[in-house]
């Protein structure tokens, strides 16, 4: 059975990035008929952020992929926090010792960086691998009743990985296929540290075995580690996961991966939900808080990378299209380009699909926040005529506030351009006119209105810009008999009394 797993680290919230790799995983998960774990790797204590893993899940839940293991939901798999598995992994750790795949270093930092500097000055990198294992403090190059004593005697070490010296690995991916890589260049990376934690290395290979994950999915951050991994899975002898590795989301741009600066330099959110950081205070922007409905965050973020192939130009997809459709082998192996204008345009999409009447549900509470109370019925007309130019929710206050409240100015330019000197007595006429009809119906007024225009010969712009201008405020909005038979009668007639003053 295909098990897959998000596993972020609680560092802070989590940026768009992180929401397109869970949502790659939740896909394949649920296409494969399998499941979708979320780990939270929090070994790192010095970087461990309040309130990050509640985002982490809040978000997956806002987005509509939530995740069927983890924190919360716990099944045999568990615990899902890798604090909680702590006592798991120095037995793991030894293990890898008593295989001879792994050894106790002694050295200390203050060693470790006069090497470094030592190796500078001879115009050199150093590498704690094979090459310089044998000069350095640690059980492979210390008489073993040394090496024995230190450990009794309290001595700090840390646990390395004995990366083979010279052996060409065969490293595949789903994505980007087979690379090659020497192993002469990597260097024995740290499993278990002196503080008695393992590593993101060691006790994230432990819990994708322990797990029974089948393929791992992630950002191509983690390329690098790849070669690591697979050598971690065969020194256990046990069977590695299939590897995706996503390509990167670049700035609008294009150079460079995105990052949090980019949206609060240019004003777009970077994060799903809003979020405060509990240390400075400050908040950055959420797509939620933003007007964002989630259908077209997701939207947005699938076609980040990926595509339906076969030249296909489909650029709205549901979550379940997303399901369906879903594969590797579309997937890019180059960065896509973060559009943020492209975002709005998705979410305009899905505000034309949106229920009026779960719309107008909503924007009513907006209305009551500003003390307005108008029925479901009239909202949701109000929203079917103002929609094809809404993408947020708050557009339809911006663009109809005068659905709601009479204007309390009005747009001077227009005033001075259709107030001419005889229109305060024609629109005194249109209120005699109007005053008079029952039926204040759009098919009605239209009639009244152009036939005693029609009539008087009075020039058709005449009445009608400064009977807009005295309903809206503005030029702007729907047909003029539309607002007035919206509004209705009294709110017609005070309005046009209102603009004469
Ligand atoms: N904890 C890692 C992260 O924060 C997980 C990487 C992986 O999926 O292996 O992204």
């Amino acid at each position: 059975k295909v098990r897959v797993r998000f596993a972020p680290s609680p560092t802070g919230p989590l940026h768009i990035g992180g929401v397109r790799t869970a949502l790659f995983n939740y896909l394949f998960a649920k296409k494969n008929g399998g499941d979708f774990i979320l780990r939270i790797e929090d070994t790192d204590q010095a970087r461990y952020v309040e309130g990050a893993e509640q985002y982490i899940i809040d978000s997956l839940n806002w987005c509509n992929i939530p995740f069927d293991e983890g924190p919360g939901k716990e099944k045999d798999a568990g615990p899902y926090r890798q604090s909680e598995r702590k006592h798991l992994y120095r037995e793991y750790a030894e293990m890898l010792i008593a295989s001879g795949n792994a050894y106790y270093a002694f050295d200390t930092t203050e060693e470790l960086d006069a090497h470094r500097q030592d190796h500078e000055e001879k115009g050199k990198t150093f590498i704690y691998n094979w090459h310089n294992r044998q000069k350095l403090k640690n059980s492979l190059s210390l008489p073993v009743a040394e090496v024995k004593q230190k450990i009794e005697s309290g001595e700090a070490y840390v646990i390395r990985f004995k990366t083979p010296e010279d052996e060409t690995l065969q490293l595949k991916d789903e994505i980007r296929g087979e690379m090659h890589i020497e192993t002469k260049i990597l260097d024995d990376k740290v499993l278990f540290k002196s503080d008695g934690m393992p590593t993101y290395h060691l006790a994230n290979i432990v819990d994708d075995h322990l797990m029974k994950i089948t393929h791992v999915i992630r950002g191509e951050e983690w390329l690098p580690s790849l070669a690591l991994h697979v050598l971690l899975y065969r020194a256990f002898d046990w069977t590695a996961p299939k590897f995706a590795h996503l390509p990167l989301i670049l700035k609008p741009q294009g150079k460079g991966k995105l990052s949090k600066r980019d949206g609060d330099k240019m004003g777009f959110p970077v994060f799903p939900l809003e979020w405060k950081d509990p240390k400075s205070g400050d908040v950055s922007m959420g797509y939620r808080e933003e007007g964002y409905f989630p259908e077209a965050v997701i939207n947005m973020l699938a076609l980040l990378g990926w595509n339906a192939g076969g030249g296909s130009e489909k650029e709205i997809y549901s979550l379940e299209e997303l399901t369906k459709a879903f594969s590797f082998e579309h997937v890019s192996k180059g960065g896509s380009k973060f559009d943020p204008e492209k975002t709005k345009w998705f979410q305009h999409h899905y505000m034309q699909e949106a229920e009026n009447e779960v719309l107008a549900a909503d924007f009513g509470k907006l209305l009551q926040e500003k003390d307005l109370d108008f029925s479901q019925e009239y909202i949701s007309k109000v929203i079917a005529m103002l929609k094809e130019r809404a993408t947020f929710l708050s557009d339809f206050w911006e663009i109809g506030s005068y659905f709601f409240t009479a204007p309390e100015n009005y747009d001077e330019k227009a005033a001075k351009k259709v107030w001419k000197e005889d229109t305060s007595d024609i629109i005194d006429q249109v209120i005699d006119l109007l005053e008079k009809e029952e039926d204040f119906s759009v098919a009605n007024l239209q009639e009244k209105v152009k036939g005693w225009i029609t009539s008087e010969g009075i020039g058709f712009g005449k009445v009608m810009q400064p009977f807009r201008l005295s309903l809206v405020g503005a030029m702007q909005g729907p047909d003029v008999f539309e607002i007035a038979a919206t509004i209705g009668k009294e709110e017609t007639l005070s309005r046009l009394k209102k603009a004469q003053q």
